[in-house]
């Protein structure tokens, strides 16, 4: 929904100032699909409304269920064509899902592990395409009465946020206005692959909005090859930019780490990742979460537990705070990184 467009046809239709809110309030709080939902308005508005500033600017073209019930993705129609996924979770029991959306279709970085990086950069979403990924999982909630509500959002979907900086930002802003959903910032985080200037801006725009390092690997040689952006942003320049995000912000930082079996996932290379740390700043400023690689058409395999257990040991052996995540959603293509259109 396009607030801005809504309040032109309103306007243009001599409709009185209060309708606005009425319409922000069904539909960002009371998650109505259509206007026809919109008792309090005339029939003639209603439909008049539906054409000229859609609900939502994507349509659904697929929806799966895993088979815990836990996560669900739905492929999303855009209006040029294009399509991008947007995944919803239960990461632990009680009311609370969290929805992780895209910010781009495909992405431009490339990581030799993801699928995303194999479809390349399409374009990047416009903000509305961005906040009505959220938007269309508070009405898919309400639809199937499904119990509980959306309170989290991760941005790690499809695409680098720090490559579309300006539109993550005002997509940012739009989740958390009070009139529309009014998430906290506190529950949104961003996850970049480590474009340091994004990350310098971030600290200073969004203190308290989470941010997500994708690491992979601590030695330059090895992340330049995993994540190519690497070559532009070194480690080194990265440490900088952490720096300055932990001194402007009292946040933590999380590093994800995909475990690729054989290529970052021995003793030595956690070795290497708490030497980083210990070397960018405090070491209970920074928690660790590990991801055994997801399955995509790519050529890595996932460690055996034991080898990731092992690898979580000798990062807690140098005081690090670290947590193996659940692959939710692995059965629909639908974990970290398995994201096509
Ligand atoms: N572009 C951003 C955000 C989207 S990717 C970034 O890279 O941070 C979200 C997370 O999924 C990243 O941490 C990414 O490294 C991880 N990921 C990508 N491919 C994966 C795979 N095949 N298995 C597990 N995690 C993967
Ligand atoms: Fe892009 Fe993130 Fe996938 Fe890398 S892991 S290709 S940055 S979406």
């Amino acid at each position: 929904m396009d607030p801005l467009k809504l309040a032109h046809a309103l306007s243009s239709r001599g409709e009185p100032g209060y309708r606005l809110g009425q319409i922000l309030e069904a539909v960002y709080k009371r998650g109505a699909a259509s206007y026809a939902e919109i008792k309090v308005l005339p029939a003639p508005l209603r439909e008049a409304l539906a054409p000229q500033a859609p609900i939502l600017s994507l349509t659904e073209r697929r929806l799966l269920v895993s088979k815990d019930g836990r996560s669900r993705k739905a492929a999303l129609a855009l209006a040029d064509g294009l399509a991008i996924e947007t995944v919803l979770l239960k990461p632990k029991p009680g009311p609370d899902w969290t929805t992780c959306i895209s910010c781009q279709a495909g992405c431009a970085v490339g990581c030799t592990f993801c699928a995303t990086g194999l479809m390349g950069l399409k374009r990047s979403l416009t903000p509305e395409e961005i906040v009505d990924q959220v938007l269309f999982w508070v009405q898919h909630l309400k639809r199937e009465n499904m119990p509980g509500r959306v309170t989290n959002v991760v941005f790690m979907g499809m695409g680098e946020p720090f490559h579309c900086y300006e539109i993550a930002a005002e997509s940012i802003r739009q989740l958390t206005d009070p009139v529309r959903l009014g998430l906290a910032q506190r529950h949104i985080a961003v996850s970049t692959a480590g474009l340091a200037p994004g990350i310098e801006r971030f600290a200073t725009d969004f203190p308290q909005v989470s941010l997500a390092l994708s690491l992979h690997a601590a030695n330059d040689r090895l992340r330049s090859k995993l994540v190519p952006v690497n070559k532009v942003y070194p480690l080194a320049r990265l440490a900088e930019s952490l720096r300055v995000y932990l001194a402007k912000t009292n946040r933590r930082v999380f590093l994800e780490y995909v475990l690729l079996a054989g290529e970052n996932d021995t003793p030595g290379h956690a070795g290497e990742l708490a030497a980083f740390v210990r070397k960018t700043g405090p070491v209970h400023r920074f928690h660790v979460n590990l991801i055994a690689w997801n399955p995509t058409r790519t050529s890595h395999a996932a460690p055996a537990a034991a080898q990731a257990r092992a690898f979580k040991a000798e990062l807690e052996k140098a005081g690090l705070s670290v947590t193996i995540r659940k692959n939710l959603g692995q059965d629909i293509q639908g974990a970290c990184g398995q994201l096509i259109q």
